[in-house]
């Protein structure tokens, strides 16, 4: 995006891309569907970023995801809005995004240098020179816009390099750490439902017995804990909080949280008549998944083999606690590489978020991920690197045209 639209304002640009192939990140987005923005207003899309939103506004009401939208119908891209008012493409492939994309940076002669990795920026008089290489070419601009991503998922090619360029022409990094990531559990059980995906699930957060947050839809259990929508938005509190402390963090899952603990009691009572005379781990068929019954009837402690209607109340209401508060304990979170998004990055402070150029050397642009912004699931991450893209595209080619 910034590359091309610094080509279309009329400047003579060169894209250095590090690895073979453009996009890499970009077409395994979404699960290969890219989910490349989301319908909601400017102030919605500003409280989906715990990291920073309000550094977005500016470029948000610029290029915010009606231009976005927009941009890719022109470029001939069918959009289609799913729940959470999540926008793909129609094809439901990323490759579409992606293609469209190549096709308006061809049609706008940028000049793509693949296997070009950059070093660093040369700053002359406080004013971007142009950038060497990793292989020791030099190419001249006098702007230069840095977008070389975060620091996860490495095998795409965002290896967190921007991070130390931009360092070592002065400015500040903010600490790096994982946003959107899975979280590694405690308990040896999660192994056992490895795979099991729960829905309308309601999953909280507790810190030294105090609610953090909570989210309400779909988790997922992994061969070392949980992931999935719901825990992949909250890893963002907890690993915040697992940065600054040596506590444990609690996680508790309501499996019914549609019901009252009184509604939830009665149902178990109908389901409990309705099985009398089986044994206790015959009778939660139709209260659980079925890969999840026995760890169930393990946490619940009461014998497996004990009939339904020898169960105690007390031990219902101990059934009911436990089917709205399956406690898992987080031992941390996945590392960096495994994230979805990088918290922290290039302060925003040091960049003027009308334009996205360095208060400190002047020519010197940011847009993405390399900067300290990060939003949750739901396509702003994307439109946050598309909307900086275009302001960092844009202003830039008001400097003189590159030259190499
Ligand atoms: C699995 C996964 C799924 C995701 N799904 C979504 C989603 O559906 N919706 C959403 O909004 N967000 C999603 N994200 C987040 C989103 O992909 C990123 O926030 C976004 O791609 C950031 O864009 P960027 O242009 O800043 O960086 P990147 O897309 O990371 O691109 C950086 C580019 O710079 C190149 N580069 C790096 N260093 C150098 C160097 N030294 N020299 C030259 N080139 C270099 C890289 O090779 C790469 O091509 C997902 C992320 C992951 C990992």
């Amino acid at each position: 995006m910034a590359a091309g639209k610094a080509a279309e304002a009329g400047a003579q640009v060169t894209l250095l891309e590090k690895t073979e192939r453009l996009g890499k990140k970009l077409g395994i987005t979404g699960k290969g569907r890219c989910n490349l923005t989301n319908t909601i207003d400017v102030k919605g899309f500003i409280e989906n970023f715990p990291g920073n939103g309000h550094f977005l506004y500016g470029a948000l009401y610029r290029f915010g995801n009606k231009e976005l939208m927009s941009f890719f119908r022109t470029l001939g891209v069918d959009l289609k809005v799913e729940r959470g008012m999540r926008v793909f493409p129609t094809s439901d492939t990323s490759k579409d995004i992606l293609d469209a994309l190549k096709d308006y940076i061809h049609s706008n002669s940028v000049n793509v240098s693949y296997l070009t990795r950059a070093k660093e920026i040369i700053v002359k008089d406080g004013a971007v020179k142009g950038v060497v290489t990793y292989d020791g070419r030099i190419f001249y601009g006098e702007a230069v816009i840095l977008a070389t991503g975060g620091s996860s998922y490495p095998g795409t090619g965002s290896t967190g390099d921007g991070y130390e360029i931009a360092r070592q022409i002065g400015h500040t990094i903010t600490p790096l750490r994982p946003s959107l990531v899975p979280l590694e559990c405690e308990e040896d059980w999660v192994e056992l439902v490895n795979g099991l995906s729960l829905k309308n699930v309601t999953l909280s957060v507790f810190y030294e017995d105090k609610l953090i947050d909570s989210e309400f839809g779909e988790m997922l259990f992994t061969n070392f804990g949980v992931s999935g929508p719901i825990v992949l938005t909250l890893s963002e509190k907890v690993s915040l909080i697992l940065q600054n402390s040596i506590s444990s963090v609690k996680l508790i899952i309501n499996l019914k949280p549609a019901l009252t603990p009184e509604e939830l009691d009665a149902r178990l009572q109908r389901d409990f008549t309705l099985f009398a005379n089986r044994q206790f781990k015959n009778a939660l068929d139709r209260l659980l998944p079925q890969s999840f019954i026995p760890v169930f009837l393990c946490l619940s402690q009461i014998p497996t083999d004990k009939k339904v209607n020898q169960i105690t109340k007390e031990e219902r209401r101990k059934l009911v606690t436990l089917l709205q508060g399956i406690p898992l304990t987080v031992k941390k979170a996945r590392p960096l590489r495994e994230a979805i998004v990088t918290a922290g990055g290039v302060s925003t402070q040091e960049i003027n978020p009308k334009t996205m150029e360095s208060r400190l050397v002047r020519g010197l642009f940011f847009a993405g991920e390399v900067i300290d912004i990060h939003g949750n699931t739901g396509g702003y991450n994307l439109q946050a690197a598309f909307s900086t893209g275009y302001l960092g595209g844009v202003n830039s080619a008001e400097y003189s045209l590159f030259s190499h």
